[in-house]
């Protein structure tokens, strides 16, 4: 039996994750469930799959926790110690599907612990990267991209040479704002900024892909993860959303991966890598399809993309800066504090104090400087937000 824990478990990843272990109970060993404010649903998930542990990221919730849990055997725990400690726990494959720099931590000590990480959490990659690596190689452990284009360009890199590769093009639907006229986006609402054309996912990872925020991670993912330079990443606007990510190769071969966008599909192949087994996705018939469609990104239509080449030539803690001014700016913009296009300005007047700090631009990257920079950089945010109300 394979000992498997999801960090993350009662969000759109973590469920879908869920999904594929529970039609095959005897496979696995379900080590710890986390999630944050849905006690109803991870008490469930945990009670349904016999999980060891439950914990919620809200310390103020463990009563609510236990009490969901009485009598089912699950021990029960709250806080960021303890999202840490779900992580630790031994395990042999982790899901890290926390969204944003909270779940940093606990994927590290996943990988300390030598357990292999699929990766949905591409904010630790953003925020960490070469430390997240350094500790999977330190400890032996296997990193493996969950993001859809991710997975899509390390199969499309199975044995192949990397020495081989001239361009990695990872898709984008364009989201939800992709045909809108540029002059309205500033009055954009969250009720239409959080509906996606093409996938079903969280709340703010489809806020991101309207503002390519979302895509701004992944590029910055995609350096770190296949170790690329940023001048041979490129991002295709393509609406459909059927092509994931393309490899171009040195004897001028695209390849392609295609699949309807489900992502149980990039879930199932990191669940059961080095194999490949059947999965419950819907298949694709092309010619039903008829047409795929393709274009460059507009830079003015989505700045994000900017704001990320420029973190991925400065490198370093430039990443977490970027990350935690783009959350705060989308906790503002959830809050109906900024407007849609706000976001992008907030993100980049944080960069620019960064950029005014020596000190901060050499730091090594260790857990503590990546977790206190988050910190400055968010606060930074929200003085750059209060500055603007107050002006
Ligand atoms: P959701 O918002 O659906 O779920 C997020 C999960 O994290 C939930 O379990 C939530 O708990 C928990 N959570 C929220 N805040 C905290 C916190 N501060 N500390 C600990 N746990 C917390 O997100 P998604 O599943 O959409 O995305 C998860 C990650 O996967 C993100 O990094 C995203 O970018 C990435 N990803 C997602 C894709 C998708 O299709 N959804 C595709 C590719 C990557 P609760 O719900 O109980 O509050």
């Amino acid at each position: 039996m394979r000992r498997v824990s999801i960090l993350g478990a009662t969000g759109s990843i973590g469920q879908n994750t869920i999904d594929l272990i529970a039609r095959d109970p005897e496979a696995y060993d379900v080590v710890a469930l986390t999630g944050a404010g849905n006690i109803a649903q991870l008490a469930e998930d945990a009670r349904r799959l016999g999980a060891d542990l439950a914990v919620t990221a809200h310390e103020d919730r463990l009563d609510d926790l236990r009490a969901a849990l009485a009598g089912s055997g699950v021990e029960a725990a709250a806080g960021q110690a303890a999202l840490t400690e779900a992580g630790a726990r031994p395990a042999d494959w982790v899901m890290s599907a926390i969204v944003g720099a909270a779940g940093l931590a606990p994927g590290l000590a996943a990988l300390e612990q030598g357990a292999t990480l699929a990766l949905a959490n591409k904010e630790s990659l953003v925020c960490a990267g070469a430390l997240v690596l350094e500790i999977a190689a330190r400890h032996d452990a296997r990193l493996l991209p969950v993001d859809s284009e991710h997975s899509a360009v390390f199969q499309a890199l199975a044995g192949e040479d990397m020495a081989a590769v001239e361009r990695i093009v990872i898709t984008a639907s364009g989201g939800a704002f992709r045909d809108w006229p540029l002059e309205r986006l500033a009055q954009a609402t969250l009720a239409e900024a959080s509906s996606h054309p093409n996938w079903d996912m969280g709340q703010r990872i489809t806020i991101d892909s309207a503002s390519m925020f979302n895509k701004a991670l992944e590029l910055i993912e995609t350096r770190e993860y296949f170790g690329i330079d940023p001048e041979r990443i490129e991002v295709l606007v393509h609406p459909e959303s059927l092509i994931h990510a393309l490899v171009g190769f040195n004897d001028g071969a695209l390849m392609a991966h295609v699949g309807a966008p489900d992502m149980r599909h990039a879930i199932g192949y990191a669940l059961h890598w080095p194999e490949r087994r059947a999965l419950p996705v819907p298949r694709l018939d092309l010619a039903q399809v008829g047409q795929l469609n393709f274009r460059a990104p507009d830079d003015a239509r989505y700045p994000a993309l900017r704001l990320a080449r420029a973190v991925m030539a400065r490198g370093g803690l430039s990443g977490a800066v970027f990350n935690a001014a783009k959350e705060r700016a989308l906790d503002a913009f959830i809050a109906g504090r900024i407007g849609f296009l706000d976001m992008a300005g907030v993100v980049e007047q944080v960069l620019d104090r960064f950029e005014a700090n020596p000190g901060l631009i050499d730091a090594a990257m260790t857990l503590d400087n990546v977790v206190q920079t988050d910190h400055l950089a968010r606060d930074w945010a929200d003085n750059v937000m209060a500055a603007k109300r107050a002006g």
